[in-house]
């Protein structure tokens, strides 16, 4: 494991929420000297973030916060919610009010659903600078963040996405264009592509003084997104927000963002994370703590689970007894401990010797 990237640190959520704090270190004038092992509040590196998104309608707003409660309850420490229409953004003081977690607008296309947005409290902005482009517009949403929050400011997640990056009509220009710069690699032209995007519009923000920023630049082609984040990581020291976008159902969008994410953060790139699947959003809260927790980049909370593939030994149930032992752990128990499953007394008990319980 390469040591986590310093990154400036960003700050989420409220008195009622709780802070998030996101961030690989101090890079601010606040916390100048801070050293790797201070604390988050004292500018040391912050555990890296689990963020989601809910599925359903935010205008629907019972059922939005009951599938906030339920992230949550899962594990999240972030929820972004969508706000395509004026009635999304009307449903989000209610919504604010019936939840405890640090809640981010999602914001593509109408950079009124972002005013709409701060003005209602939400912790985050995310922008698309793919569909959000008007520096006009793009002004006007910095300088509502940095009155938001009773003066304090809220922070803009920059969100490039390869879908939504440029225009069909212009991509083989650009491709032409700027393909030169990164000749070497596999994605050589749109990589250039998501550079030039992501440097443009931070002039915007440079420009406006506002640097409460968090980036991401996500793909559904996961060694794209390795090369991107860390062709990312080396030109800007904000927080990263690392995601492998419509990586399709769980059992197959489980591979590619574990393999994405899992070699960016083993190299010490990302602050926060995003496992997105076709599918309920409770399994990329659990499967994103299980990689932060496999990598030992957070504390694991709640049981640990061995449990072996069997072969010709087995001597019990072994599928059944192991999705039995998994529920009833995450149903009772909230305390630090290894579990091990194991078919038959071959290898069981050595494999089992390192738990704290053994079921054989
Ligand atoms: S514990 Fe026994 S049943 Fe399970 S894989 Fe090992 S030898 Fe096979």
């Amino acid at each position: 494991m390469t040591p986590r990237r310093p990154t400036r640190q960003i700050v989420l959520g409220d008195s009622r929420t709780g802070l998030v704090r996101v961030g690989g270190g101090a890079r601010s004038a606040r916390f100048p000297n801070a050293s790797p092992t201070a604390t988050p509040e004292d500018g040391g590196p912050a555990p890296v973030s689990v963020q989601t998104m809910t599925a359903g309608y935010t205008h629907d707003i019972d059922a939005c916060v009951a599938e906030i409660h339920k992230l949550t309850a899962a594990g999240a420490d972030v929820v972004r919610v969508a706000v395509p229409e004026k009635k999304d953004t009307a449903a989000l003081p209610e919504i604010l009010n019936q939840t405890t977690v640090p809640i981010v607008a999602d914001v593509h296309f109408h950079y009124k659903r972002a005013l709409e947005a701060v003005e209602a409290g939400v912790h985050k902005i995310r922008l698309n600078p793919g569909n959000i482009q008007d520096r006009e517009q793009v002004i006007q949403v910095i300088e509502a963040c940095k009155q938001a929050n009773n003066g304090n400011g809220i922070p803009i997640r920059v969100g490039v996405n390869e879908g939504s990056i440029i225009e069909r009509k212009d991509k083989q220009a650009r491709a032409k264009e700027l393909g030169a710069y990164f000749s070497d690699q596999k994605h050589g032209y749109m990589l250039a592509i998501m550079i030039a995007k992501l440097e443009e519009y931070l002039d915007i923000f440079d420009d406006a003084g506002f640097d409460d920023i968090a980036i991401s630049a996500k793909s559904m082609d996961a060694t794209l997104v390795i090369d991107a984040y860390t062709e990312i990581s080396k030109r800007f020291e904000y927080p990263l927000h690392l995601g492998v976008t419509h990586a399709g159902p769980k059992e197959t969008g489980c591979i590619r963002s574990v393999f994405a994410l899992g070699t960016l953060l083993a190299n010490g790139v990302g602050d926060t994370i995003r496992i997105s699947y076709a599918s309920d959003p409770v399994y990329e809260v659990e499967d994103g703590l299980e990689l932060l927790w496999s990598l030992g980049l957070r504390e694991r909370k709640g049981a640990e689970l061995i449990a072996c593939p069997t072969c010709g030994r087995i001597q019990v149930d072994l599928f059944t007894l192991t999705q039995d032992v998994r529920k009833k752990l995450a149903d009772e128990i909230r305390v630090p401990m290894k579990v091990a499953v194991m078919g038959c007394v071959v290898n069981g008990p050595g494999e089992a010797e390192g738990a704290d319980v053994a079921v054989n």
